[in-house]
């Protein structure tokens, strides 16, 4: 619960530097995914990460790893998980894949 607050914390302050650990909730992270990680920190909203360290103290990731805008490379890239497909997508951007159940109900 605390290091869930955490990650909300620095997302929303948006003024972490690159060195600085963000402990993960592994109960709030999808590993389920190619070559990257998601980190759920609530509503839906994910964070992607390409990269996750563990030592004694927990997992963790850097900020530097984290997938951030296209156009605002200063802000980490919010997705959300299509409930269908399971698939994750920029938040606003609707769910891409062809195949996703959704779209035979
Ligand atoms: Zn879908």
């Amino acid at each position: 619960m605390i290091k869930k607050l955490i990650l909300t914390l620095i997302l929303a302050t948006s003024c972490l530097t690159a060195s600085e650990r963000i402990y993960i909730d592994c109960d709030e992270m999808d590993s389920s995914q190619h070559d990257s990680f998601f980190i759920h920190h609530g509503n839906n909203s994910w964070v992607q990460t390409n990269t996750i360290y563990r030592d004694k103290t927990g997992t963790y990731t850097f900020e530097a790893n984290l997938t951030h805008g296209k156009h605002d490379k200063q802000m980490v890239e919010q997705y959300w998980k299509c409930p269908y497909c399971h698939r994750y997508w920029p938040h606003g951007t609707p769910c891409q894949n062809p195949n996703c159940p959704s779209r035979y109900p």
